[in-house]
């Protein structure tokens, strides 16, 4: 197969026209199609269903300890639940605090805390002229605009195959104390489903910043999240490697249900260091008497242990699986070796990026959406919405039908073969 770049002008021109066409049909058919929302669809919410039935007005709800669930106290969660929360993490239940029904909520209360009292004794960010954060580029969002509403600056750091590019993560935080923290999402990464290798992890637990509050913020939000039974992916456990380096402080890792079980509507956890914890709960007794020990109750009668998670997250798998499996063969077909872009092929997690020749990914997307198909704006992925190559584009694959996903897939791929030509022969 030829490549844009080795066609000629007249070919390429050849090529539009039979696109245009193409694209045209597709923008005729009036398609209200959706690839951007990185949510569960209506099967894999079913999945969880029984989860309804583990408790009813029979059930005792005492804790293992005798605790009453029915009533306040337990601020840092059930024993049941951190020991759950614990082994989705490969870390130690005392580590944990399970917290409410969704983990952002937990980072935005990490970061508005440190604002507000400072992280263990350290002045409160709040009051200091400069706060900073490394973002590792493409992202998540949703992490960026925390930092941003709280007018922290943000620098990028690029992604490599094995995680954050550790050189200028090093370089960046061992000279400079206005840096407090880092986004991560080191196992299957939103949103090009890579996970931190060996390496990269033991590089971040042997960081020396010069900021003695710097925490990095390991948001495992994909921990049990694989798609293959057969191929999956091992983080290390970055509390122990950061205990083993010296650095036993350093991380507050997150989780949640939210896509094991119901999204928002699940238990979650922040894992981290004896002392931290100790920090942390002092202030959180302030904020509540507790969460909500009853779902955490049901969520431990449901999915029971490590194995319990693993087998549901199987099921997940089946669902979800195809989906991925049905656009990567299509770009494979359709988009390998035209020179029209690269994708990172997932093990796990809930997205696919793609990533467009320069210039190209706000094109690719307005003429998607004009065919009838939302894709995550161009942009979303970078701190301010920057992209600066105006490049990566993120596919959320589970939420639609497997027939709309095949369809507002074989738009996308169009629309990235004219956007490609379109800059070719500019
Ligand atoms: N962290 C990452 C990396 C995510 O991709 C998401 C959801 O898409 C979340 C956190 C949200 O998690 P929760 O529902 O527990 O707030």
């Amino acid at each position: 197969m030829k490549s844009y770049q080795e066609m000629s002008q007249e070919e390429l021109m050849q090529e539009r026209a039979s696109l245009e066409q193409q694209y045209k049909e597709y923008c005729g058919k009036g398609l209200k199609l959706d690839m951007s929302r990185g949510k569960p669809s209506s099967e894999q919410l079913d999945l969880s269903m029984p989860m309804m039935d583990v408790l009813n007005s029979d059930t005792h709800l005492n804790s293992r300890l005798g605790t009453d669930l029915r009533n306040y106290g337990m601020v840092d969660g059930i024993d049941e639940a951190k020991e759950l929360i614990a082994s989705m993490i490969d870390t130690k239940p005392e580590n944990v605090i399970v917290y409410g029904n969704a983990s952002l909520n937990i980072m935005y209360d990490c970061i508005s805390r440190s604002m507000v009292f400072g992280v263990m004794g350290g002045t409160p960010w709040s009051k200091l002229e400069k706060v900073k954060f490394l973002c590792p580029v493409p992202g998540y969002d949703r992490h960026f605009a925390i930092t941003e509403a709280f007018g922290i600056e943000m620098i990028n750091v690029p992604m490599t195959s094995e995680g954050p590019d550790m050189d200028m993560v090093e370089k960046l935080v061992s000279k400079d104390d206005a840096i407090k923290g880092i986004w991560c999402v080191p196992k299957y990464s939103n949103p090009q489903g890579i996970s931190y290798s060996d390496e990269t992890v033991r590089r971040f637990a042997n960081l020396k910043p010069a900021a003695k509050d710097f925490r990095i913020y390991w948001d495992n939000a994909y921990c049990v999240h694989h798609l293959f039974e057969d191929k999956q992916d091992e983080l290390l456990d970055i509390i122990s490697e950061c205990e083993k380096a010296g650095n036993p402080d350093m991380v507050y890792e997150f989780c949640s249900t939210s896509k094991v079980t119901f999204s928002g509507a699940g238990i979650s956890g922040l894992a981290t260091s004896l002392k931290n914890k100790e920090a942390i709960i002092k202030r959180l007794s302030v904020q509540t008497i507790g969460f909500d020990k009853i779902n955490q109750l049901r969520h431990v009668k449901f999915l029971k242990n490590k194995a319990g998670v693993e087998n549901h997250m199987m099921k997940h798998a089946a669902l979800i699986r195809p989906k991925f499996e049905m656009i990567l063969k299509k770009f494979e077909e359709e988009l390998k070796g035209l020179g029209v872009g690269n994708w990172v092929v997932p093990n796990g997690g809930y997205f696919i990026t793609y990533e467009a020749n320069e210039g190209c990914a706000k094109s690719i997307i307005a003429k998607a959406k004009e065919a009838g198909v939302v894709m995550t704006g161009a942009g979303a992925p970078y701190p301010y919405k920057n992209d600066p190559k105006d490049s990566v584009i993120r596919i959320a694959p589970t939420l639609p039908p497997m027939e709309e996903l095949i369809a507002a897939t074989e738009i996308f791929i169009i629309c990235v073969k004219l956007a490609s030509i379109e800059k070719l022969l500019k």
